[in-house]
This record gives structure tokens, sequence and C-alpha cells, in this order.
């Protein structure tokens, strides 16, 4: 099955889904909130806009779908006040991510929404108006020079497929330190192609001047396979392999299963700016966040004092789906509750942190 039929966070607001388990996700958005704001001030500042036409690529949906829309929307309302201005301008937002999102749950949470934001701005509000855009960010989404402002985080490191020729990649299910070099410049091939059609076709959207800010998961380390990246899928490999010993299931099965993503570097990540052109880079910048998104917070309740189901929970939102579609439902309870020991053990003994590369861009004239 292609990726783009079977990727998509866990949908609904239930135990397992994306929307009660991305916390770590909003902890990424926050802490990149500084770039997106000086880029919505600057396009604001520049061109004093009527109206903004933002994209949110790979917007999922929870708490985090809308938290990225509300959050500009204030940084410019601000400004206009700043700037002595009565009324902002109108807003044309554009929520965008693969077919099998669970776009319903947005819907249904944009009536709150609005009311949130009346009350917040009261009359300085212009009007919002909301759009779902199904289809993978590797294709043209939009119009001609229809955009102002395109976002996107944690989700430009989903490839648009599994690499061609990994079948050597045995018993991992991404890379890592005992992946061949084939596989290696394999997952890099797909991505060097898919991020410079993804930079080509977001460069057609926007206008001149128009910004675009993505935060992807990435590594600092020059090594594609150093454990920054990869690490969390070696974890859950070795999960799956104990599942394959145990006969639950086939070892062809296991070796035939690979992740469609890579965690570039910040080079990687300018290399393919410059060499698609229509960019300027205007800050190109790389954070952490800790794999335990409980780690700074007050435990909503005793389960997650245990740093090993929180890390589980939110890579199984993400990848249950995945692995599904590959393995059946029947296995998933008990990969992740294996996951979820391995994690805890690991977490006990090292520092676990996932690296975020964080890019700011002005489409050149
Ligand atoms: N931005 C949200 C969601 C991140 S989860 C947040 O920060 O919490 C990653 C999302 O990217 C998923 O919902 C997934 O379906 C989406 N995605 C992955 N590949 C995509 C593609 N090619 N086109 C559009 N969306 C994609």
């Amino acid at each position: 099955m292609e990726v783009i039929e079977m990727l998509h966070m866990n949908g609904g607001i239930g135990d397992t889904s994306y929307a009660n388990n991305s916390l770590l996700q909003q902890k990424v958005i926050s802490m990149t909130k500084p770039i997106r704001e000086q880029a919505i001030t600057d396009l604001y500042c520049s061109s004093l806009p009527k109206k903004i036409c933002i994209a949110d690529l790979g917007c999922s949906s929870g708490p985090n779908t809308l938290f990225v829309v509300s959050e500009l929307i204030n940084s410019v309302s601000t400004i206009c006040k700043k700037l002595g201005h009565d009324q902002s301008p109108e807003f044309q937002v554009y929520l965008n991510d693969l077919p099998g999102n669970d776009f319903n749950t947005i819907f249904r949470s944009l009536p709150r929404f609005h009311a949130n934001l009346r009350n917040e701005m009261g009359s300085a509000l212009s009007p919002c108006f909301f759009t779902g855009t199904p289809g993978s960010f590797y294709d043209r989404l939009f119009a001609t020079e229809s955009l102002h402002f395109v976002h996107s985080s944690y989700s430009l490191h989903f490839l648009s497929k599994v690499p061609d020729g990994i079948e050597s990649n045995k018993r991992n299910i991404y890379m890592a330190s005992t992946s061949p070099p084939s596989v290696v410049k394999a997952y890099y091939d797909q991505f060097q192609t898919d991020f410079s059609m993804f930079l080509k076709c977001r460069s057609e959207e926007l206008v001149t001047g128009g910004r675009m800010v993505l935060t992807l998961l990435g590594r600092r380390s020059d090594d594609p396979t150093s454990k920054e990246g990869c690490y969390i899928w070696e974890l859950l490999a070795t999960a799956l392999s104990d599942i394959v010993s145990e006969g639950l299931i086939e070892e062809d099965k296991l070796n035939s299963f690979n992740i469609p993503k890579y965690t570039p570097c910040p080079a990687e990540v300018k290399t393919e700016v410059q060499k698609e052109g229509s960019f300027a880079i205007d800050r190109l910048e790389v954070s952490e966040v800790n794999w335990n998104a409980y780690d700074d917070q007050v435990y909503p309740s005793d389960e997650f004092k245990d740093g090993g189901y929180n890390v589980a929970k939110c890579m199984r939102a993400v990848a249950e789906p995945i692995l599904v579609s590959h393995f059946g439902k029947t296995i998933i309870d008990e990969v992740f509750r294996r996951y979820r020991e391995i994690i805890a053990d690991r977490m006990s003994k090292e520092r676990t942190e996932f690296i975020n590369v964080t890019v700011s861009m002005t489409r050149k004239g």
C-alpha cells in the first residue's frame, strides 16, 4: 500500500489517539514559537496585507492542530495593536494532512475555537476562514501564489515512500548502525528527492516575500545512523524482533518492514534549499526535547511517572496505523507492552532526546 493511503496518526480522542498523546509535539511547537513570531511579524510589517493566507502542513488532529494557528493570529493582532491598526487582517487558514487524517474531529472543534478567538480579541478580530486540504505535501496543494505563510511541525521527516532497494536492511526498520551503506544512501536519496519536490511545490504556491517555517525531527551529527535520529526506532525493532523469536510474527514479515522517514541534519536541509534556489534561509536552528514529554510536567496520573509508558504511548499514536497495515492488529498491544519496557530500561541508563531542526525561509523574488 502507498504511504499516502496508510499513513496517519491515530484519530479520534480515545486513550491511544494522537489528540491525547501529542504533548511532546506541542512542547516543540512552543519551543519554536519565537522563530514563527519573527517570521509572521516581518511578513506583516513588510507588506501590511489585508488578508493573510496560512497553510499548516501535516496538521494532524488534536490540540496541536489549531495551537499554531491561534498563536499566529495572536502574533499578528499584537503587531496590529502596536502599529495602531484597529482591525487585524482577514485570515484564510488551510489545514493540510493526508486523506486518512481525522479531519472531522478538527472541523467539530472549530465553533469553540472561533468563540475563544472572539472572546480574546473582540471587535479587533476580522473574519478567519478555515479550509481542510487533504493531500500529500509532496504534490501541489494550493493555487499559484495563493499563500503568504506556510508552517509545518514534526511532519516533514515523513518521506513520500519507503526508499527503493533496501531489502538488505534485515531486522532493522529504519537506518541503524548495522544498516548496509546502500540502505543509508537510499534513505538519503529519497529525502533529497522528496524535500526538493516539497520546496518546488511551495515555491509555486507562495507569493514573493512569503514565509515558510518548518520543524523536522532531525539530528545534529553528520552521521545519518547516529543514535539521535535512529535509536527510538532501533528499540521498536528490538521489540518486534522479540516477537519474531517467539513465533508471533514471521521473520520475513519483519525483514520487509521499513519506516518511511528521514531525520536530516541542518547541513542536509540547507543543501536542498540552496539547490532548489527559490528560498533565502533566514534562520536554521537546532533544539532538543526529552523523549519523555512529562519529564518537567505535573503527572496527570501515577502511570505517567513511568517514562517508558509516556514514550511508548506517544510512539503508538504515531506508528500504530503503519504497523497495523503491515503486521495486522493482533500483535499491537504486545509490541507496545514490550517497547514500553525496553524504553524504560534505556531511559534509566542514558540521556534520551529528540533533535529538532527548524528552518525559517523567505520566498525570493
Ligand atoms: N503538526 C502536528 C502533527 C504532527 S504528526 C503536530 O505538530 O502535532 C505528523 C503529521 O504529518 C501526521 O498527521 C501525518 O499524517 C502528516 N503527514 C505525513 N506525511 C504527509 C504528507 N506527505 N502530506 C501531508 N501530511 C503528511
